[in-house]
């Protein structure tokens, strides 16, 4: 809380900007496109994501911004990059309580699950489209706020559900007009189970210790602390030939985990979806096992990584509940709007059918009637609104309709309406003429409209 009289200095004149790295998403007609796509791109998104996520029988949920910060250090690691050095974390000074603006979704939702004992009943498939807040530098396709779409399948120990959830995300691409192998791909790979990976880890330390002189100050610092993330270290040329040669964790897995990564590649193969096996990918989070991927792309620097995901059935147990098998990807929505935008996809069209032009304030209760009735056979309007001095000249209203997108200009002009008419004048397209339509038989003529 700031007090009035606390130390916490608020320059009175100089105009508020948003914070660094947290943006606003804004309308086609304001959003500046070098910076980020508009909320248009994000609404088509999301309708995409409820069509696609419904015919997989997921369900919606919704959990705090806000979590203790204690079930980020427990669920992600404490040595990871998010609790090392990305969280928004502070101490409530009302109550002392140790706080954190979720950096992900996955341990809030347990957390939920667990608090609400939501399993009770049998297994969940979830989902959420939401804020996270990382205290990284902010650069094209990384932010300090942004948004993910976040989906869980909880109580379900795969392999079927890990091949389903895959699939579920080539079907996403393919309703938003991305095509796999050209726009995204594919990369999977599987991290064992914890001894499996307690074996391996000891032989990577030996592997690493033997080549000392070789490593970088990063590479020295996860040594003993966490040296999978040696091998997730692309930034360094200098280390690749020495994380090449480094002992592989797949040549650890024993037959249950082969047996489980091999079901969900056959399960992939079945379905002619193309991947990359890369068994260098482990994933920024200490709580994966088994089944990891990431959907990458090319298109978007080194920020390629649109969605990445995989099994974590060791995080209920972590966060105090009963040991529950799952999986779960996120998606960064601004990159992937981002690459949707630089690939100029065919976007569906977000303005209104027809813009209502009104000459003469007069005519207003007749012209609400007709709108009221094309709105209610499906047909979208935008009303000319007018200003203090009335509804404005017929040429700064006809800019206002080319303005808004429409298709259509109804204008309500006095004659017309004198005749029960009110004239369509098409706004795009070469040839066609204007028409009168009866103001009093909007069921009569909205398809002329809908279907245009
Ligand atoms: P990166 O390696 O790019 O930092 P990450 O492994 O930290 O990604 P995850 O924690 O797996 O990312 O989050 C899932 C997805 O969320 C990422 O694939 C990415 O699309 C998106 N994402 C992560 N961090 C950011 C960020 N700071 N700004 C925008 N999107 C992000
Ligand atoms: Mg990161």
């Amino acid at each position: 809380m700031i007090e009035p009289n606390s130390a916490i200095k608020i320059a009175s004149s100089s105009p508020l900007a948003a914070v660094k790295g947290m943006n606003d998403i804004l309308p086609a007609q304001v959003q500046r496109k070098e910076r980020l796509p508009d909320s248009g791109l994000w609404l088509w998104f999301e309708d995409a994501v409820r069509k696609v996520l419904a015919a997989y029988g997921y369900q919606y949920l919704l959990t705090p911004l806000v979590e203790p910060t204690a079930l980020f250090v427990r669920g992600l690691g404490e040595v990871t990059d998010i609790v090392e050095k990305e969280m928004y974390s502070w101490t409530d000074t009302m109550n002392g309580d140790e706080l954190t603006l979720r950096p992900e979704a996955t341990a809030g939702i347990v957390r939920a699950m667990v608090e609400h004992n939501a399993l009770y009943n049998g297994p969940l498939r979830l989902w959420t489209i939401g804020a996270m807040f990382r205290h990284e530098r902010p650069q094209k396709g990384r932010y300090r706020q942004f948004h993910q779409l976040d989906v869980e399948a909880l109580g379900l120990p795969g392999p079927d559900v890990d091949a389903e959830i895959i699939l579920m995300v080539r079907r996403l691409w393919h309703e938003l007009g991305l095509v796999v192998g050209r726009h995204v791909r594919l990369e999977l790979n599987s991290l064992g189970q914890p001894a499996e990976r307690a074996a391996h880890r000891a032989a990577l330390i030996a592997h690493f210790e033997a080549h000392a002189s070789q490593l970088d100050d990063d590479a020295r610092r996860r040594l003993h602390s966490n040296p999978l993330r040696i091998l997730d270290n692309t930034k360094n040329p200098a280390m690749q030939p020495l994380i090449e040669a480094a002992p592989k964790l797949m040549d650890f897995l024993g037959p249950e985990s082969l047996a489980h990564f091999n079901a969900v590649r056959a399960a992939l193969d079945a379905v002619g979806l193309e991947y990359r096996v890369n068994p260098r990918l482990v994933r920024g989070m200490d709580y994966y096992n088994l089944t990891v991927f990431e959907w990458v792309t090319d298109q978007l620097g080194a920020q390629g990584t649109v969605c990445g995901g995989g099994r974590y059935d060791g995080l209920f147990e972590q966060l105090g509940g009963k040991p529950t098998p799952a999986i779960g990807f996120g998606l960064g929505i601004e990159r992937l709007l981002l690459l949707i935008q630089e690939l100029r996809l065919p976007l569906p069209d977000a303005a209104p059918t027809a813009y209502a032009v009104i000459p003469d304030a007069a005519a207003l209760p007749r012209v609400l009637v007709l709108l009221e009735a094309l709105r209610a056979q499906g047909v979208s309007v935008q009303m000319h609104a007018g200003g203090r001095d009335g509804p404005g000249s017929m040429k700064s209203q006809f800019r206002r309709a080319d303005a808004s997108g429409a298709r259509f200009a109804l204008v309500f002009g006095a004659d017309e309406m004198a005749q029960g008419m009110v004239a369509v004048k098409p706004l795009r397209g070469e040839s066609a003429a204007q028409v009168l339509r009866p103001l009093d038989d909007a069921a009569g003529w909205a398809h002329e409209l809908r279907t245009a």
